[in-house]
């Protein structure tokens, strides 16, 4: 029996537990290793926060998944890989042999910036951040505050800072706190076209949200940030949205790496240096043809994966994984309102945020219904 281990219920794992479901083998046992039972999906994480949808509509059953594809399901997070004796070591102390290794833990949030691990609200892991953003609302209505400032000029760090001022608003009218946006980037959304960043930008004045561009953060106390340029204000609240990282288990583990500590996989999303481990998504780096760390790779790379594990354990030719390089964007604004961008093309509006919102809900329920 070949024993084959899935660390992490991640986007591409998905898929691979579909077809281990759809095509079960019966001379292999798998295991999946992961800390929640669900999967939340960050598509509709702004969703949530601005009111759209119930945490339920955004959240993948993995132990339902689990067994469908005839999986053990193990809820823990691996700390360490040993692929000299081909082992995976959790938290829980399981010990885990593995022939084959697929791994889909995600990047965490990461700063290095002083008070942020203390005192923001980092958006990973989701889990944590859904029950601090479910606090500070409660603490909101109750005792009001004055502002929230969220740091990160990426697409996640817009679609949060809409979402929080949308919800705000809705819920506190005139006494809705003042809401900022801050990125050390020169430009918001740096790698997305002028069309796309004109339209983000005209929305966040729609919410009155205070944009501090090539403004990096010094430090985040209780209630106040202050900025590399020494300037200091007021932050009732933080949330912290900057920055990919990351997870330690790869360098401490002695696995081949790129720079950033991401793990290091070749072009049929193999780790370049141990045979039997391959990875998917955020925590991985394809060296040949690098990507940005964004979902829509994770969940392109899934079919490709669940073929390749396949291959692997069979001792079968491996396929290649060649995403395109240009993807369709959907930012959400706020309200029921989204602006979309493809290539150099951007536009905007309700029925943007209907598209997006049917897409969103097929992928859940793809993975729901199953
Ligand atoms: C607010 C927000 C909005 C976003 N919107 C979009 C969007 O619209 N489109 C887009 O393409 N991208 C979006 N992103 C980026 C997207 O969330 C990530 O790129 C995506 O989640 C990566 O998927 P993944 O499968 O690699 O990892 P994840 O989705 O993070 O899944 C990792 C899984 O591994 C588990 N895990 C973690 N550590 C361990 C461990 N040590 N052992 C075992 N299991 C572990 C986790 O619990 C989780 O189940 C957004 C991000 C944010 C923050």
């Amino acid at each position: 029996m070949k024993r084959l281990v899935l660390l992490g219920g991640g986007h591409a794992h998905l898929s691979v537990l579909e077809d281990l479901a759809l095509h079960p083998d019966e001379h292999v046992s798998v295991s999946i290793v992961t800390p929640q039972p669900q999967l939340l999906y960050t598509g509709m994480l702004p969703g949530y926060v601005a009111g759209h949808y119930s945490l339920e509509r955004c959240s993948i059953d993995l132990v339902r998944l689990a067994g469908h594809a005839h999986a053990s399901f193990i809820q823990a997070s691996a700390v360490l890989v040993n692929p000299g004796v081909r082992e995976v070591i959790c938290t829980d102390g399981t010990v885990l042999g593995y022939d084959v290794l697929s791994i889909n833990v995600g990047s965490q949030s990461q700063s290095g910036v002083k008070g942020v691990e203390r005192n923001a609200l980092l958006v990973r892991p989701l889990q944590r951040f859904v029950n601090s953003w479910m606090q500070l609302l409660a603490h909101i209505k109750n005792q009001g505050l004055s502002s929230i400032s969220v740091a990160g000029g990426g697409a996640g760090g817009v679609e949060l800072a809409l979402a929080i001022a949308h919800r705000l608003r809705r819920e506190l009218d005139s006494h809705a706190p003042h809401v900022r946006l801050i990125t050390d980037s020169p430009v918001l959304l740096p790698s997305f076209p002028e069309g796309v960043r004109e339209r983000i930008l005209r929305n966040l004045r729609r919410y009155e949200i205070g944009v501090h561009a090539g403004s990096g953060v010094a430090e985040v106390g209780l209630g106040f940030l202050r900025l590399e340029s020494g300037l200091e204000f007021e932050s009732g609240a933080t949330v912290w949205a900057a920055g990919v990282g990351a997870p330690a288990m790869f360098r401490e583990s002695g696995l081949a790496t790129d720079a950033a500590g991401f793990l290091a996989i070749d072009d049929y999303l193999q780790s370049t240096a141990s045979p039997g481990i391959f990875a998917a998504g955020d925590c991985a780096t394809q060296v040949n043809d690098p990507r940005p760390k964004a979902g829509v790779f994770a969940v392109r790379a899934g079919p490709v994966l669940a073929g390749n594990l396949r291959a692997a354990l069979a001792g079968t030719p491996l396929k290649p994984f060649r995403p395109r390089r240009n993807f369709l964007t959907l930012i959400s604004a706020g309200r029921k309102h989204a602006i979309g961008g493809y290539g150099s093309f951007g536009w905007e509006g309700g029925w943007t945020w209907g598209w997006k919102d049917r897409i969103d809900r097929r992928f859940v329920d793809r993975f729901t219904a199953t």
